[in-house]
């Protein structure tokens, strides 16, 4: 039978819902269950993949091809449930199949509306994510945004009639909310909670648990006991999350009060006690980090973490392995663009990233800086565009084709090095059109990539729709470019991994490293990447 967790967010947006989630099913995991997990976004496009990036944050990709919310991104990186088109839903996508049914008659002739319609369908969705061959234990289920926002009604009216349907015994509502500190009363303030609670009893749901979100403060007995009694919640079942650096003890903090032993009881679920020493081990590793490499990130989206979230944790990751913290600075690409030398900007930098990203704007500025690392020997690892930027480079200044580039950017140029994807000629529509989701890429052995992944086949996730043109690949690898990883497409091998070796550490991949990379197993090019830029760090100084 499996068990449910609803987790909902009160009083402000970006509480924290997603690694709360993420953190309540790691330790549920350690415990020996079997965890799913799904995002339900209120919005109304279909999947983020045509939002903005610098609005709305990353747009992560799963194994599948599913263009989702960020927050899966967590899921991934705390749990090993595995994510797929079935773990993010949006109100948009709700809505789409909905209207589909109606236009091909399936409601005959009924009025469709939201209750029992758009309801029934969001119920359907929870269904199907734990109709897997493999049973799960339990099924996370995060809302997004807020409760009390119009659009998330519907989600929530959905989980009240799905809590009656499967039985109340088999969920359990997780409720992460706000406390803020008043500076002029020098208190922790419950009230905020308790409307949020009220909001949510409103619709028919009743909180099971509180994590409180208080800042630098902790909750004193007083307020715990207060917003126990007034949100009807047991006193053992208001959990405190505070601000914890790292990210990564926050699972240990919750274990600490006993998160997973409430959860369970709530759920009638009876598990082993969880082994949490590898995890306790790579915090404290982590915490203990002196040195600190220092990476520059040339690229567009300057200013917005959440752009590049799982690039961000993947640098972690690969500190983590490597004894350092690694910090990110992001140089905008134009001001590299603008500089009188590339070196002004790049100067103090470990190693260079050239990440991914979309149009022309910036472009230049990121070849100076693929054209420094390689003339420096500085570092450098480019991912998706930062590939395609490391090509433009080697074509225009070690191949001698000075106007080579993208057709994405210039498409009457007379050297195409980069051009579209075959199947995306025609392709008009801009959502989930791109090359998405995992492929197989076969590495060639004495090269970089292979050391680095030690196999010779390996699956990583794409997200793209240009690729290098093979009608230059004699005139490239003439210039030195070395292809250590490519794609069988039958009648061609795609190109996928790029590198130098007359260089330190130069290596380029036309897919998304980032998404696969966890705390307790780093990515093979972010480690190895990170491992070059300490090296480099040591001979400067
Ligand atoms: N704009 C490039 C393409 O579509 C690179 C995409 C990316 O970096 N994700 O191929």
């Amino acid at each position: 039978m499996t068990k449910y967790i609803f987790t909902t967010g009160g009083v402000v947006s970006s509480i924290g819902k997603g690694i709360a989630s993420a953190s309540i099913g790691m330790l549920l995991e350690a415990r020996g269950l079997r965890v799913a997990m799904m995002k339900m976004d209120p919005y109304i496009n279909v999947d983020p993949g045509t939002m903005n990036p610098y609005e709305h944050g990353e747009v992560f990709v799963t194994d599948d091809g599913a263009e989702t919310d960020l927050d899966l991104g967590h899921y991934e990186r705390f749990t090993s449930s595995k994510l797929s088109q079935k773990s993010n839903a949006t109100t948009g996508a709700v809505y789409n199949t909905v209207i589909q049914k109606e236009r091909r008659g399936e409601y005959l002739g009924k009025t469709v509306q939201v209750i029992p319609h758009i309801t029934d369908e969001i119920k359907s969705r929870i269904r199907s994510l734990t109709a897997e061959e493999e049973p799960v234990d339990v099924a996370i289920i995060e809302i997004g945004g807020t409760v009390g926002d119009i659009e998330s009604l519907p989600f929530l009216e959905a989980l009240r009639q799905f809590r009656l349907e499967v039985g109340p015994e088999h969920c359990c509502c997780v409720h992460v909310t706000l406390v803020p500190y008043i500076e002029a009363s020098g208190e922790l303030k419950t009230k905020p909670t308790q409307h949020s609670v009220r909001a949510l009893r409103d619709i028919g749901l009743q909180p099971d648990i509180i994590i409180c979100r208080t800042g630098k403060n902790r909750l004193a007995k007083e307020q715990r006991q207060k917003i126990a009694l007034f949100c009807n919640v047991g006193n053992d079942a208001i959990i405190n999350a505070e601000d914890i650096f790292p990210l990564y003890a926050i699972p240990l903090n919750f274990k600490r009060q006993g998160l997973d032993d409430i959860t369970l009881r709530i759920l009638g679920v009876t598990a082993p006690e969880g082994d949490l020493t590898e995890w306790t081990d790579m915090v404290a590793r982590m915490k203990a980090a002196e040195t600190t490499v220092h990476i520059a990130a040339v690229g567009k989206y300057v200013g917005h973490d959440d752009a590049y979230k799982s690039i961000n944790e993947a640098f972690v990751h690969a500190g983590i392995h490597n004894d350092c913290n690694v910090r990110l600075s992001w140089v905008d690409s134009e001001e590299v663009e603008k500089a009188s030398s590339a070196d002004d900007l790049l100067r103090e930098c470990d190693a260079i990233l050239v990440g991914p990203g979309f149009g022309a704007r910036g472009i230049e500025g990121k070849i100076a800086a693929a054209r420094y690392a390689r003339e420096n020997n500085v570092p450098y690892f480019g991912i998706c565009l930062g590939m395609q930027i490391a090509v433009l480079e080697l074509a225009r200044h070690k191949a001698g084709l000075d106007e080579a580039s993208s057709t994405e950017f210039a498409p009457d140029t007379p050297h195409p090095v980069i051009s579209l994807l075959s199947e995306q000629r025609g392709v008009k529509d801009m959502g989930g059109t791109m090359r998405l989701g995992q492929y197989r890429c076969d590495l060639r052995e004495e090269t970089r990539a292979h050391a680095a992944y030690g196999d010779t086949v390996i699956y990583e996730r794409h997200r793209h729709r240009y690729e290098f043109n093979n009608e230059y690949l004699d005139t490239l690898t003439q210039a030195g470019m070395v292809v250590s990883g490519t794609h069988s497409k039958g009648d061609h091998e795609l190109v996928e991994i790029i590198e130098l070796t007359d260089h330190p550490w130069f290596c380029a991949v036309q897919f998304h490293p980032e998404f696969k990379s966890k705390p307790l197993r780093p990515q093979p090019l972010f480690r190895d990447f990170v491992g070059a830029a300490l090296q480099h760090r040591k001979q400067r100084d």
